[in-house]
């Protein structure tokens, strides 16, 4: 199962679990991640799904 590390609290949390947020930008949209316990943006998901 795919996790990403949360540099806020330290967890490991499933894709899953994250928090999804899609935010308009001049370029289109964008869609960022937060974590679901301590709330800190999670910047690194695309890499960790690669
Ligand atoms: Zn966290």
């Amino acid at each position: 199962m795919t996790k990403v590390h949360c540099a806020g609290c330290g967890r490991d949390i499933a894709m899953h679990e994250l928090e999804a947020k899609t935010v308009a930008r001049s370029s289109g949209f964008d869609t960022r991640y937060r974590c679901p316990f301590c709330h800190e943006d999670v910047n690194d998901v695309a890499d960790n799904l690669a």
